[in-house]
């Protein structure tokens, strides 16, 4: 597992991974190109060791201002079918991020993000984890629901990931866990089954990075509870050998 790594690097990979995908995304003729400027000024000023460039990356202020940014967001179809954009929530200096898909039926209708049944069994499994749901933050690769709960189209995944890295480079978690096959595909870049996926670690710009099954995917197959408790019980030992 490779959990080492200076810090600074790691964040700098994220960044320019959004700057790069934003830049593409402008080339492209889309209205995003503001997001390009403000985080490469973000990477000159880190770059430089500026101090004054701490603020700007981490913290609730941060996690904000990506919220903000987003606003009442239609920068894909789904604006016209939602009924609440689910950000995400939880401590906005969380070690742990679970990333799911998209909201369900319930997290439309409530704006917040795994409140279904889905989203009460991955509350018992962060209990389980000895952690409380506070303690964590939770979020989707999508913001919105894709009608009827159908798969995530890429050009939607292309208009709300750069969100997604934001809330990222805002928290700086320790450990990052992706909830099913979407997750970990547009985090990881694969398109290995989730099966083949789960089980160790991956690296997210210099991130330990779990997959495991979805907690809707473990309502239709309990069998499976087996494996993601054993992907959530590496995902302790990370943190605890992060905290050492
Ligand atoms: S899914 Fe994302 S990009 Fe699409 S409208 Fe919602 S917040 Fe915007």
């Amino acid at each position: 597992m490779n959990t080492e790594g200076d810090p600074r690097e790691e964040l700098l990979g994220l960044v320019r991974s959004l700057a790069e995908r934003l830049r593409t995304d402008g080339e492209m003729g889309r209205a995003l190109s503001y997001l390009v400027r403000e985080q490469e000024s973000v990477v000159a000023a880190a770059v430089e060791g500026s101090a004054a460039a701490e603020p700007a990356v981490g913290g609730l202020a941060a996690l904000d201002g990506v919220r903000e940014a987003l606003g009442d967001c239609r920068r894909c179809l789904l604006h016209q079918t939602r009924h609440r954009l689910v950000f995400g929530e939880g401590n906005p200096q969380a070690e742990l991020v679970f990333v799911g898909e998209a909201p369900g039926a319930d997290e439309d209708a409530q704006g917040r993000p795994f409140v279904g049944s889905a989203g009460q069994l991955l509350t018992k499994i962060i209990g389980a984890m000895g952690l409380r749901r506070e303690e964590v933050y939770i979020c989707n690769i999508l913001k919105c629901r894709p009608p009827g709960n159908r798969n995530p189209q890429p050009d939607e995944i292309a208009a709300c990931e750069p969100f997604l890295i934001r809330q990222l480079l805002a928290i700086r978690p320790k450990v990052i866990c992706a909830l099913g096959t979407f997750a970990a595909h547009t985090l990881l870049k694969s398109e290995a089954p989730i099966s083949v996926l789960r089980g160790r670690f991956h690296s997210y710009h210099g991130i330990p990075l779990m997959p495991t099954y979805h907690p809707a995917y473990l309502l239709r197959n309990p069998g499976a509870k087996k494996q993601v408790w054993e992907d959530v019980q590496m995902v302790m030992q990370a943190l605890r050998e992060e905290r050492r």
